[in-house]
């Protein structure tokens, strides 16, 4: 059996949002405002762009207080860097964490929920963490060129990325991919599958997050969102499939796999609920900040856990 946790339905009325998250909510609408709206459309055709985005997630990474680290490579004559920051361990310094989020846009679009809201995702969580040590080491990194034409080969800044983790042989306890978080629906029938048989056993209202893992990955995902669920009253459904399956090796958690590292993707599932996935009206005006709040303050709580 390869479905993993099919969820509860979800009828309760959520909580109200804690102080912490009303704040974090304004801080991601600010960020992305900025990330896609100011900035727009940033990738290998739009250079001067995208370094315009580089420079804003290194500076906000920077004014938290973090140390950044550039991981650099040329495709014809031009410099492309993923971002990184990191926090040693203080017990177990060789088992890392990784958190990360492509930061190039799709070609003809701002690519603010695609992956603008990963991006603030990775900024926000970033700032909670700063300052603070924990056992084991944690990772941040901003990734370059993940959609096409550079998705799936060398030239994908997360498979460049992933590939020196293992010639240095780190242990990579976890990548999490945060991919196209943004957007919730409470209209029945917002919510579409890959595969039909997924209909029949997951919520067809799209007003959950969702965690994707491949086969391999499945220990993890199973700790992450047992982890997530623990700790956090907002919906979520987690599954495990085959790396064949449409979609589920769609973002920079796909490169960790091809070299044995177990990762998983934190994701609205994009193409199977967001209308305007791809397109030049994915706007920050489309992203619910209040529920992209709920779910990275959940996620703190499971980073928290998995770095003890
Ligand atoms: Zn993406």
């Amino acid at each position: 059996m390869f479905l993993e946790m099919p969820g509860k339905s979800y009828k309760e009325q959520l909580p109200a949002l804690t102080a912490y998250e009303q704040k974090l909510s304004l801080d991601l609408k600010q960020d992305l405002d900025y990330f896609a709206g100011e900035i727009g459309e940033h990738n290998y055709q739009y250079y001067d762009a995208l370094k315009t985005a580089e420079s804003f997630i290194a500076d906000q990474l920077e004014a938290a207080g973090y140390t950044v680290q550039f991981q650099g490579y040329d495709i014809d004559n031009q410099r492309f860097n993923n971002i990184e920051v990191e926090i040693p361990g203080t017990e177990k310094a060789d088992e890392i964490l990784i958190i990360g989020a492509h930061y190039d846009s799709v070609i003809g679009s701002p690519g603010a929920n695609d992956n603008g809201s990963g991006v603030v995702a990775l900024l926000a969580l970033a700032r909670a963490f700063q300052g603070r040590q924990f056992p084991k080491t944690l990772r941040f990194v901003a990734f370059v060129n993940e959609e096409p034409p550079f998705f799936c080969t060398e030239d994908m800044g997360s498979l460049v990325y992933a590939r020196r983790c293992r010639s240095r042989n780190e242990k990579i306890i976890g990548m999490m991919s945060l991919e196209t978080m943004g957007y919730y629906s409470d209209k029945p029938g917002s919510q579409k599958y890959p595969i039909n048989l997924l209909n029949n056993i997951y919520p067809v209202t799209g007003n959950f997050i969702s965690f994707v893992s491949n086969v391999s990955s499945q220990n993890f995902i199973k700790q992450v969102v047992k982890l997530f669920r623990s700790h956090t009253q907002f919906p979520s459904e987690g599954t495990a499939l085959p790396d064949a399956v449409s979609g589920v090796g769609w973002s920079d958690h796909w490169s960790f796999w091809q070299v044995d590292y177990p990762a998983l993707m934190i994701t609205d599932t994009a193409p199977f609920r967001y209308p305007y996935y791809h397109t030049a009206e994915d706007t920050p005006d489309k992203v619910n900040y209040d529920c992209l709040a709920r779910v990275i303050a959940g996620l703190e709580r499971v980073i928290l856990e998995l770095l003890a």
